[in-house]
């Protein structure tokens, strides 16, 4: 890495002071009973996140500062201050007691980013009950997979979307009691076999008793994003609350006067830890978009809400790249000071662009469902690497090791060698199971160490540098690359707007690079445009590295949460079965 690609922190950058501003120390200084402390009163005591988030907020001040602000094209906005919060998720608290429904029975939650998906998951985990939020785009089969899997007492949703993803189907789902139903036109519904949740709210008290949970108790649980095979129930505990605290504070760089917005869907981990829980834990207000992405409403979004703080992921990032520079001409983003990403690796030139066109460098962090919150992230303490992932938080210790045949990981000290990333297993938010799957859960912690199942390398400096996952990394002639590698040269040329790559078994060399290559606007598939790509990727990456074949796709197949599903392209590429296609975008 040379220095001149390394974007240095100035004053103009942070523009307020920093949570974080001096690594070493706060490292240092840490500790997780300290920040355990923030939530030190709790009536009755015990933890719950859905009263540390909303009900601590109205005891310290901020009744009527507003905690959300919906957005939905075409319709006016909807705010609800901390107060409205507390007494709606009160209310909803009582809806489940008024059902018999109990501690540590499973709610699930198919709804678009509407007020009632919020105020039914914080009500719930006052009640104790654990909350799994769905994409609202699922069908018929990975929901009652879901539901099945998670044993749901209750499903809150639309009265459209019952309409034609649960009413026939509902036999298929058996443990499921309650079906609470929201009117997506507003008033009230009248489905046979539900109950009208609007009505269920209006006689319900807006005055309720927590019931007692401690920081060791279940409080959500989320499926994987089914990235590299079937999803995955990992089970979160409220201790999880200190983690969203800490990770607010340093990595999101969250400050009481901001305004925040994460763009993920509560469907994805992303959309419930930072849609809902860290921004309302340091009382900002946050905003969110009912609509899907579209570039221009976007800018839009960032400009008249006057976001401050952005959370944002790859996926939108290339399509407001692959959008051009024109459209963005036409707003001004004088309060944003942070934006970050997640999710998948965000190749250098979108780091850049976010400099170019946002006057902002993007800082890139990762996690995973398992981790329950940021881990390693670019922070405002420290200058960014275009490229790398940053470093491991203040609470965390990461490693890069080597798995051996007796179980056990040897951890390599030596910078820049590739191993699995590793992290010192106990962290608050750390998933506590795989939902019946006991097996698969041992086989990711050897001693200490719970194993992530990512490639990275760190250098002399501490920064991670993300490789592949263990699944996606191509063997070729006594290589071993990372796509990530290739997709980022891909996506250096001024054609590129999105690039997957994969591993096709050869005969001779093991596995050959192929490259699936979408384009920007502007841009259309030719032999000779082939001939450059393939040309400009060999002079960046050497022949060894370098795609031997790359073919078009109008558009690369990704999960909802955004990725792309290499497994995907590759099993299309050879012409095997696909597998598990329910979190797939655009399926059903
Ligand atoms: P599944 O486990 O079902 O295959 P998934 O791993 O995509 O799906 P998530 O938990 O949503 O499900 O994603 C976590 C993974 O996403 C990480 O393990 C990593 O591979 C990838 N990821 C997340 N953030 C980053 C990042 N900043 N850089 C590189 N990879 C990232
Ligand atoms: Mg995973």
């Amino acid at each position: 890495m040379d220095s001149s690609s390394i974007i240095h922190k100035t004053a103009a950058d942070l523009r307020l002071a920093p949570n974080l501003a001096d690594y070493d120390a706060e490292r240092r200084r840490f500790s997780w009973d300290a920040v355990s402390r923030e939530f030190a009163y709790q009536p009755g005591g015990g933890l719950n996140i859905a009263w540390q988030a909303v009900d601590r907020h109205v005891w310290g001040g901020l009744r009527d500062k507003p905690a959300f602000r919906f957005l939905k094209p075409g319709r006016p906005g909807q705010v609800f201050s901390y107060g409205e919060m507390a007494g709606l998720t009160n209310r909803f608290c009582n809806v489940l007691r008024g059902l018999g429904v109990g501690k540590g029975e499973r709610l699930f939650i198919l709804a678009n980013r509407i007020p009632e998906l919020y105020i039914a998951a914080l009500g719930s985990l006052k009640n104790g009950t654990v909350v799994s939020p769905l994409f609202s785009a699922f069908g018929p089969e990975p929901l009652a997979t879901r539901i099945n899997l998670g044993e749901g007492i209750v499903l809150v949703t639309t009265d459209s979307l019952y309409e034609r993803k649960v009413a026939k189907w509902r036999g298929r789902m058996p443990s499921l009691k309650h079906i609470l139903l929201v009117a997506e036109e507003g008033g009230t519904t009248n489905v046979p076999g539900t109950l009208d949740l609007a009505s269920l709210m209006a006689q319900a008290s807006e005055i309720c008793e927590l019931t007692p949970t401690t920081g060791e108790d279940m409080a959500l649980l989320h499926f994987t994003s089914g990235t590299t095979g079937t999803p995955k129930g990992a089970v979160h505990v409220h201790g999880a609350a200190a983690t969203h605290w800490a990770t607010g504070h340093y990595a999101l760089d969250l400050h009481a006067e901001d305004i925040f917005w994460c763009t993920a869907d509560p469907g994805w981990v992303t959309g419930t830890s930072y849609g809902i829980i860290a921004p309302l834990l340091h009382g900002v207000t946050s905003i969110v978009d009912g609509g899907e992405f579209d570039a221009e409403r976007w800018y839009g979004i960032l400009q008249e809400e006057a976001v401050s703080v952005w959370y944002t992921a790859p996926t939108a990032i290339r399509m407001l790249m692959k959008a051009g520079g024109e459209i963005v001409k036409k707003y001004e983003f004088p309060r944003l000071r942070f934006v970050a990403s997640v999710g998948e690796p965000l190749n250098p030139e979108a780091v850049w662009w976010g400099k170019q066109v946002l006057g902002l460098p993007i800082h890139d962090n990762w996690w995973q469902t398992e981790t329950g919150g940021i881990m390693i992230a670019n922070t405002p303490a420290f200058d960014i690497k275009p490229g790398s992932m940053g470093r491991p938080l203040p609470g965390i210790e990461a490693a890069i090791v080597q798995r051996q045949e007796n179980g056990t990981v040897q951890v390599i000290d030596e910078p820049n060698r590739e191993g699995e990333l590793a992290l010192k297993a106990g962290w608050p938010s750390m998933f506590r199971a795989y939902l019946h799957n006991e097996e698969r859960y041992r086989t990711c912690f050897a001693g200490d160490w719970y194993l992530t199942g990512d490639l990275a390398q760190r250098d002399a400096e501490g920064y991670y540098w993300f490789v592949g996952r263990a699944d996606d990394v191509i063997k070729s002639a006594g290589h071993l690359i990372g796509p990530f590698e290739v997709e980022s040269a891909l996506m250096e040329h001024p054609a590129v707007a999105e690039a997957g790559v994969i591993g096709k078994p050869d005969p001779t060399v093991g596995e050959v690079v192929k490259a699936f290559v979408s384009l920007k606007n502007g841009f259309e598939p030719s032999e000779a445009l082939r001939m450059e790509l393939l040309g400009h990727a060999r002079k960046r990456l050497g022949a060894a590295i370098a795609p031997k074949e790359i073919d078009f796709l109008i558009q690369l197949p990704r999960t909802r949460s955004g990725k792309i599903m290499r497994r995907l392209l590759k099993a299309r590429e050879l012409g095997l079965p696909e597998g598990d296609t329910s979190t797939l975008e655009g399926g059903a």
